[in-house]
């Protein structure tokens, strides 16, 4: 909580709740804007003030020089890793310190669950995005045919909803 009361740079009216979209970012919206799901329309005042999100420190080494990195997300919603030494100078508009960079293409965490149609095991597939899917493990991507092989299993969640990935601790065994 930073800002106490920030006014609409538009209306002059206080802004909003913070709200996060599915892919991790943030924004806040006029109080006097609104969004009608009838006419599919912004009502009032449109201003919308995006909120940087706060790199994360990992639990990585950058490999170039040691330090600790962080996971960034663009204002587009992309993730990547990249070394906390890092800095942009504005002056000479270029990157400063280390600029070892990783972009994230999206992870796979092992589940416990069986796939429905072929019985193989089921993997959590995190896209760029923030968007997640339940997909088999024997699903893939022929590049060459630009088709998928394997199973063709999906199971799209939506945001915030939980899966159990079967990698919690449990120490009465
Ligand atoms: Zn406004
Ligand atoms: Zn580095
Ligand atoms: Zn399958």
């Amino acid at each position: 909580m930073s800002d106490p009361q920030e006014m609409c740079p538009k209306c002059k009216s206080p802004l909003g709740d913070i709200v996060e979209t599915a892919s991790g970012k943030k924004f806040q919206r006029c109080s006097k804007g609104s969004w009608n799901a009838q006419t599919k329309q912004k009502e009032g005042c449109d201003y919308i003030k995006w909120i940087a999100v706060e790199p994360k420190p990992l639990d990585e080494k950058c490999p170039k020089c040691g330090s600790t990195l962080v996971l960034q997300v663009t204002r587009f919603g992309k993730k990547m890793k990249k070394c906390s030494m890092g800095g942009w100078d504005k002056e000479t508009k270029k990157p400063t310190g280390c600029d070892y960079i990783e972009w994230i293409n999206g992870t796979t965490e092992p589940l416990p669950d069986k796939c429905p149609d072929c019985g193989k095991p089921l993997v959590l597939f995190t896209t760029s995005a923030g968007k997640r899917m339940i997909k088999c493990s024997t699903s893939g991507w022929d590049k060459t045919a630009k088709q998928a092989t394997g199973c063709l299993y999906v199971q799209w969640l939506k945001h915030g909803e939980q899966v159990s990935t079967g990698t919690r601790d449990n120490p009465s065994g």
